[in-house]
Order: C-alpha cells, then structure tokens, then sequence
C-alpha cells in the first residue's frame, strides 16, 4: 500500500510517498512559491534530488506537477496515479468538529469550511490543498489528519480556559494543543523502546522546533499540552511569544498602534527568541551568538529553556509521577546545550542528564541520555509526521 501525505501551507506544499509495507518514503519534496512568482518543486527519489522551476499559480497546479514527477520516468517512482492508495493531509486545528482522523467528503469539507477561522494562519490552506487533490485526482480516498487529534483525551479541566463557561460552548474558545501527530509519534516510540505497554508510561514530550510545544502523556493518552487555542501559547518559539498575559498585548496594541491583527502577528512573527535577542529565530545562529558574548542571544537561550523547565515541573505535578521524558524536532534531537539547560538543576526530582550521552550527535535514530543513577528516563526520538500521517490514513481505510 502506498499512502501520499500532503501538508500544505499558504504558499507552500510538501508531500511524502510512503510505502507501508516498509513505512519508509520513497519519494519526498515540497513546491515553494506557490501564488507568488518564482514557483520550484524539489522533488528527492532514488537517490537524486530533482528540481523543477515552474510558475505555480494554485495549490492545484502545484499537485499537478507534483503527480507528473511521481509517475515521470526519471523522477519517478510508480508508473501510475493509481498506485497511491490514499492520499492524507496534515490539518492544523480540528476545533471540536473532529475528534480523530476523518474521511473527507462534501459534508467534511463543509464542516471544515466552518472551522476554518479556528486557525486562520494554517487551516485555509489545508482546505486548499486538499480541494486540489480532489480537483487533480478525483475518486482517490483521503484523509484529514488534525495537529490536534491526539489532544483531543484532555481533560475538561485541563483544556478549559477560565472564561464565561456559557462562551467557551457558544464560541468553543479552549486549549486544542498542536504538534499532535509529532507527540503521538514519539510517545508510542519511547514505549517500545523502553519495552513497556503504553498503559504503564507517563511521559512528558517535547517538540522543540521553530515552533515547539510540550505535552504530558500518561497511560497513552495525552492529559495536556502547553500550546492553546492556537500554536501561540506555551513556551517561547522561534519568532512567537509563547505565553503572556493579554492585557499585556492590549496595553502593546496602544502604545504602537497596532490593531489586534496586526498585535497578533507581531507576536507570532516578530517575538519569541527572535524578538528577544534581535539575532534570529534559528537556535543554531543563537548559541553562535552567544559564544561571541551577545548577551540577549544568552538571555533569549535562558528564558527558552527556563519555560521548558517549568513546563516539565508542571506536568510532572499533573502526572503524579514520571517515567521518562522524550526530546523531538529540529531543536530537541540536536540541541546538547538546550537539553542540558533545560533539565539542569532537575536532578532532585530524579531527572539526571549523562552529559556524554547528551553530546552523541543525532544520526537520526532513538538514544538514551540519561545517567544510570537516573530514575526518569531522557530519550531523544527524531520525529516521523508524516508517517503518523500515512499509519492513520492508512488504518482508515
Ligand atoms: P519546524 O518547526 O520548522 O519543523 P524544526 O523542527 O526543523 O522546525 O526546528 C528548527 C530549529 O531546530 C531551528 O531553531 C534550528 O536552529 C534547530 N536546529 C538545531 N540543529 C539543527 C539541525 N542539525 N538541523 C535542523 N535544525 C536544527
């Protein structure tokens, strides 16, 4: 069985071909510039990279090409669109409209339509790119994989927001948590890899990315997640604030002039570590700034792994005990310095980092860093999202 993810973006769209039978990708890439002059497919399979320079004015044409270089000679890797058995897209928010990965039909896409204003940044274009596979590939199954599917066994008082009860059921206004299918990855992960029953596991994961969130995992079942309403709540990311008091902003709104739009986009685009050390969002240009003496670079590294720290704390207290914590993403599988700073000084509470360990180089499989006088386990697992994308998908049909 072969299993086509897609997670499109505004002016972007990568893809996966997964063959289930090994669950490993045979073909990989991604359209940029989609809308905007200066349209490019990377398109990687048997072993070479391919690009293609081609105006892409929709997510439709941007498919297109896509299916013309899986099925191209060269390129290519089946020799017909009906080789895909199903096609499964990454969907940002679900709202309370989906609990788990769903079909899409014309009543789905209507639903989705509805909720689209849930996440304004990311579910319009997922809406386009799915509309795109059904324009290109009529017929074909697919799914709708939701960020915040795994989320969704929360408990009320834990995804609740402490507003007018009767709003947040008018409005459905509460946590829905992101990065979903990442934690699920790796929490099903690290308890195969410590050889116990999920049941039997509370773990807390941390996907530290450009945009990063932290979830407490017990018995399988996600019990919370510091992202929100949308992927700005939690710890500081990239270029978003992470968590701030609201009257914050309103007073920020006034005093630059900024509507609430625009004080929301300042806060997901220019804030976070990139705000902070006025260097960069991208944690690799931070730590080389930091080494050089720039002193935000320093503070922007130390507030992100101070966040971190209080979120494992917290969630410690919510699990009434740990087993193991998982590092995952661009910053958790790669990050020695992070790492150590985040869970430093944790060692009373049975959290001991082995700093050798710590430093192994990610080669992109499942290591242990933590001491053997260690009661909590510390694993860094590299995340597979698209593969939970095409596992799902896959059991879905
Ligand atoms: P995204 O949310 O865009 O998928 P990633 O998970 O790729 O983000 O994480 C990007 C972050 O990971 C950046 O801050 C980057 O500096 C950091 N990082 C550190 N080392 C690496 C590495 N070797 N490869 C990729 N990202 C890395």
């Amino acid at each position: 069985m072969k299993i086509l993810v897609i997670n499109a973006g505004s002016s972007s769209l990568k893809y996966q071909l997964i063959n289930m039978e090994t669950e490993e990708a045979i073909a990989k890439g991604g359209c940029e510039r989609i809308g905007i002059p200066g349209g490019k497919l990377t398109h990687k399979a048997n072993g070479q990279t391919f690009i293609v320079e081609q105006e892409l004015p929709t997510h439709t044409d941007a498919i297109a090409l896509v299916l013309k270089e899986l099925v191209d000679e060269t390129a290519g890797v089946i020799r017909s669109m009906d080789e895909i058995d199903a096609v499964g897209h990454r969907v940002v928010a679900s709202g309370e409209a989906f609990k788990q990965t769903t079909l899409v039909d014309d009543h789905v896409m209507e639903l989705m339509d509805e909720i689209a204003e849930l996440a304004p940044l990311h579910n319009p274009a997922a809406i386009l790119g799915v509309n795109a596979c059904r324009a290109v590939m009529p017929g074909k199954k697919m799914a709708l994989v939701f960020d915040t599917s795994f989320h969704a066994t929360m408990p009320d008082y834990a995804y609740l927001y402490a507003i007018d009860y009767d709003d947040y059921k008018r409005y459905k206004v509460r946590r829905y948590g992101a990065h979903g299918t990442s934690h699920k990855y790796v929490a099903g992960e690290a308890a195969k890899y410590l050889g116990k029953d999920p049941a039997d596991l509370k773990l807390i994961t941390c996907h530290l990315g450009n945009g990063s969130s932290i979830s407490a995992v017990k018995g399988g079942k996600c019990i919370d997640t510091s992202m929100g309403f949308t992927p700005l709540a939690g710890v500081p990311m990239g270029t978003r604030s992470g968590d701030i008091d609201v009257a914050a902003i309103d007073f920020l709104c006034h005093k630059k002039g900024m509507s609430m739009d625009e004080g929301l986009t300042y806060l997901n685009k220019k804030c976070g570590v990139l705000g902070i050390s006025g260097v960069s969002s991208d944690f690799r240009d931070l730590a080389a700034a930091k080494d050089a003496g720039n002193d935000r670079a320093r503070l922007a590294l130390d507030m992100f792994a101070y966040s971190c720290k209080k979120y494992i704390g917290a969630y410690l207290a919510a699990l009434g005990g740990l087993d193991a914590i998982v590092f995952t993403a661009g910053i958790g599988e790669n990050t020695p310095d992070v790492r150590r700073d985040i869970l430093g000084g944790l060692e009373a509470l049975g959290i001991v980092l082995d700093a050798e360990k710590n430093a192994r180089k990610n080669d992109g499989t499942i290591h242990e860093i933590s001491a053997e006088t260690s009661a909590v386990k510390i694993l860094v697992i590299p995340t597979n999202e698209e593969l939970v994308i095409a596992r799902e998908t896959a059991a879905l049909l």
